[in-house]
């Protein structure tokens, strides 16, 4: 029997593997998720966590705040307010300031990708790329649990302006027809598909009356955070069958997967749930960042890849984690996150080898780390552009002078002690105004 039940630090008590979470755990879980979003579900912890192997298990890690998520200042000083049973208010005050110096707002999302549509921007959507925008329902704005290393965990810590949501389809729909050149809207989040299906469908089919767009993708967890939404749901067969009207208007219905570890895709309710959603001729795509404590080992990319490209899913990126938030805890420096994306790559047949990273998603555009070289007895990083502003961008690669702590692309200069990056000077033009 169907049975979602979520639990958050209010309702932590009712989980049934509750007894298995220390004191010192438990206090850490109530003060860290004071400043980042904490919800997991039954089918998490029933199915996903190793609980004999708590905290270390790569997927207790990745759902359950830990205390070294906050800064060492931080975690004291918060930990003595919640420790003191303070006001309420008071701890939501401090938490609130802390939030706001983890740089909720990286790569100037907000002020560099929100579109126009006669003369009003439209919040909740980003063109930052040519070919594809960003719409992120207003609905769909939690997630079936939320993952830790999260980079948009504004979007639910109640930091109401640095959100994204919209819910007027009409005006994604004009801005569509005003852009022609848009193919791909991603729908992303949160997770869309927490979504009733008759809210999805309020949201996507009237974009299957635009002919310029051909493409839709949906950016999403729940093949590993709630496979039941196409198995179990009430609703799980009349989503399918939106899928089949999608694909069969000609349209290609991509599903952004985010799949951080292989044994998100090794229980039968995913592998089921997978299998009837390629059914339908849609086709899923997987994406994640390497992390510290979740992924950050070649040998978890390589049965993560292996087992994907046996079930039917395409390996697409693997990103580094952003510059925001927790990031500290997480970050995997970005020599490092390449020899886990080449350990693993070379294992691989060329049918894993669709995947491209490790993906820096930053102002300019997404910057790939292809390879570490020596020229003129300089060790320097060759960096490449996948996806850019300027489309002519893309493709190009450019160098930085190594530093096997950097874990960001700002912890870097240019190679050889040249001023700026050969994009830098147009990206200062063109945004500073
Ligand atoms: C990653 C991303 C996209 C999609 O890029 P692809 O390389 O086409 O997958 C679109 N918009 C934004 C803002 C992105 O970060």
């Amino acid at each position: 029997m169907l049975s979602y039940q979520s639990y958050t630090a209010n309702n932590i008590h009712e989980l049934p593997q509750f007894d298995c979470i220390s004191p010192e755990q438990l206090h850490a879980i109530k003060v860290v998720s004071e400043v980042y979003p904490f919800r997991v579900n039954s089918h998490v912890a029933e199915n996903l966590i190793d609980w004999s192997n708590i905290p270390d298990d790569p997927l207790f890690r990745l759902t359950f705040p830990q205390a070294g998520m906050l800064s060492g200042d931080d975690y004291t000083m918060l930990s003595g307010l919640v420790a003191s049973n303070a006001d309420p208010s008071l701890i939501r005050e401090e938490a609130r300031k802390i939030q706001l110096r983890q740089n909720p707002n990286p790569a100037g999302q907000m002020e560099l990708n929100t579109p126009w549509l006669d003369d009003e921007p439209l919040h909740g959507m980003q063109h930052k790329y040519r070919e594809s925008v960003l719409f992120f329902p207003l609905e769909a704005q939690v997630c079936h649990a939320y993952c830790t290393y999260c980079f948009r965990w504004p979007q639910f810590s109640g930091v109401e302006n640095l959100k994204f949501a919209n819910d007027s389809i009409e005006r994604l729909v004009e801005y569509l027809e005003q852009h022609p050149e848009v193919k791909d809207v991603i729908f992303t989040g949160g997770d869309p598909m927490v979504m009733s299906t008759m809210l999805i469908k309020k949201y996507m089919q009237p974009l299957l009356g635009v002919s310029t767009l051909k493409t839709i993708r949906i950016g999403t967890k729940s093949l590993s955070w709630w496979p039941q939404r196409y198995t179990a749901e009430a609703d799980a067969d009349e989503l399918l069958r939106f899928f089949e009207e999608i694909v069969a208007s000609g349209r290609h219905l991509a599903i952004m997967a985010h799949i951080s570890h292989p044994r998100e895709i090794a229980t039968p309710d995913a592998t089921e749930a997978i299998r009837r959603i390629r059914s339908t001729g849609a086709v899923i795509r997987s994406q994640s960042p390497v992390v510290r404590h979740v992924n950050d080992d070649p040998d978890v990319w390589r049965e993560m890849w292996q087992k994907q490209v046996q079930l039917g899913i395409i390996p697409y990126y693997m990103f580094v984690e952003r510059d925001t938030g927790p990031k500290h805890y997480f970050e995997v420096p970005l020599a490092e996150a390449l020899d886990i994306y080449n350990g693993a790559y070379q294992q691989m047949s060329g049918l894993g080898r669709t995947v491209r990273g490790p993906s820096m998603s930053c102002s300019p555009g997404k910057v790939i780390v292809e390879d570490v070289a020596e020229i003129n007895d300089e060790k320097v990083f060759v960096f490449k552009f996948t996806q850019s502003r300027n489309p002519e961008w893309t493709n190009k690669t450019f160098l930085a002078g190594f530093d096997e702590n950097a874990s960001w692309i700002d912890d870097l200069a240019p190679a050889f002690g040249e001023d700026s990056f050969f994009f830098e000077p147009e990206l200062m033009r063109r945004y500073s105004s």
